[in-house]
């Protein structure tokens, strides 16, 4: 029997048309562009029903919002279809598929988000190849998680960034392996599926959240940022130095932190580095974070942070469970095992120590 995916179309460059302000999606215009391609119609693939989103968005208008209509489009439609392909705006992609991957509970299913750097009207794109891989995959094969494909590369959505403007591998998961490799052949990786505890899908809603992201640069002003800093302030991603690092010498960016974190603002450390993540205790010059109650995010996309930390304060959890969770891993967007905390390395150390002399004791 031939396999069924739900393909949605938020509106973004793969089925935009050229008007005289540029690139802009059009209604209807996607389903005409695809009604040309005759590989949609061919044995090998899925059957597919297509829902266009009115209004059609260019993905920097994505938010909280149209997360929750796609969630709530995938939940309707769970138990008719094998999968589910989300085509998407690049821009944002990787905020709505961390965000998914939070709001679909027990998913058991694909979810591919796809898009594109040149739209199907366009004689030479990548459009055409980025849906039918997207399709096929969504049909065809054994994934339970939310994913990105792009170019040639499946990946977990919320190990996803948007690493270039123009070039057609746009995307890239900087601290895992992707998922699977579209080649001569389409294979995935069996063996790093992400395997849910629950197989019944529900869906958990975000609701609107006070949430800010603060990039360190060389001569930042921690005054500037004094009014963001209110008791409304919910969440902090903080995208430090290397591994987790902030000027330090004269306390004033500690002190701006420390008044967030006495407001019960959750401090989540990513870097601004796109490989490796934040370690803080690493450096001295991290030390600032950890006295004002910062939490690591390790590996963790900038992306991902936000939309976990959407997840656990809609969740409505308490500061400590938030900072708790925060560092664990949920839906594979972390790598975090005990051993990856400086307090733990060094705990390991003082242990191996210990034991050392006392063997020298007992020679
Ligand atoms: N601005 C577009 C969007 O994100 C870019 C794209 O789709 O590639 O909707």
């Amino acid at each position: 029997m031939k396999k069924k995916v739900y393909l949605i179309y938020t509106g973004g460059t793969i089925g935009m048309t050229n008007t005289v302000n540029g690139y802009a999606p059009k209604k209807g215009f996607l389903q005409q562009e695809m009604a040309d391609i005759k590989a949609l119609s061919s044995s090998e693939m899925p059957h597919y029903t297509l829902n266009e989103y009115e209004p059609l968005l260019d993905s920097s208008n994505i938010s909280v919002r149209e997360w929750i209509k796609i969630a709530r489009d995938i939940r309707d439609h769970y138990e008719d279809y094998d999968g589910f392909v989300i085509l998407h705006g690049t821009d944002t992609m990787a905020y709505t598929a961390s965000a998914l991957s939070f709001m679909l509970e027990g998913l058991a299913k694909p979810v591919i988000l796809t898009g594109s750097q040149i739209p199907l009207c366009e004689i030479r794109n990548d459009a055409r190849d980025n849906l039918i891989t997207a399709l096929l995959l969504a049909g065809n094969y054994d994934i339970k998680e939310v994913c990105l494909f792009f170019g040639t590369t499946l990946l977990r959505g919320n190990r996803s960034t948007k690493v270039s403007a123009s070039g057609l591998s746009a995307f890239e998961s900087p601290n895992d392996q992707p998922l699977g490799t579209a080649g001569v052949d389409i294979i995935v990786d069996k063996a790093r599926a992400f395997a849910c505890e629950e197989s019944t899908l529900k869906l958990f809603e975000f609701t609107e959240q006070q949430i800010a992201v603060l990039k360190i640069f060389p001569g930042i002003q921690p005054e500037i940022f004094d009014n963001i800093i209110t008791t409304k302030l919910k969440g902090l991603v903080i995208e430090a130095f290397g591994s987790g690092n902030i000027p330090s010498t004269d306390g004033r960016l500690q002190e701006i932190f420390k008044r967030a974190a006495d407001n019960g603002t959750v401090i989540v450390v990513c870097t601004q580095c796109l490989r490796g993540g934040a370690v803080i205790g690493e450096y001295e010059a991290s030390k600032g974070l950890a006295d004002a109650g910062a939490i690591s995010g390790y590996d963790m996309t900038v992306e991902a942070a936000v939309a976990k930390l959407y997840y656990l304060l809609s969740k409505g959890y308490d500061s400590s469970q938030i900072r708790e969770l925060m560092q664990t891993d949920l839906r594979g967007e972390i790598t975090r095992g005990k051993s990856d905390s400086v307090g733990e390395i060094r705990r390991r150390k003082t242990d191996l120590l210990e034991e050392i002399k006392s063997a020298e004791v007992n020679i």
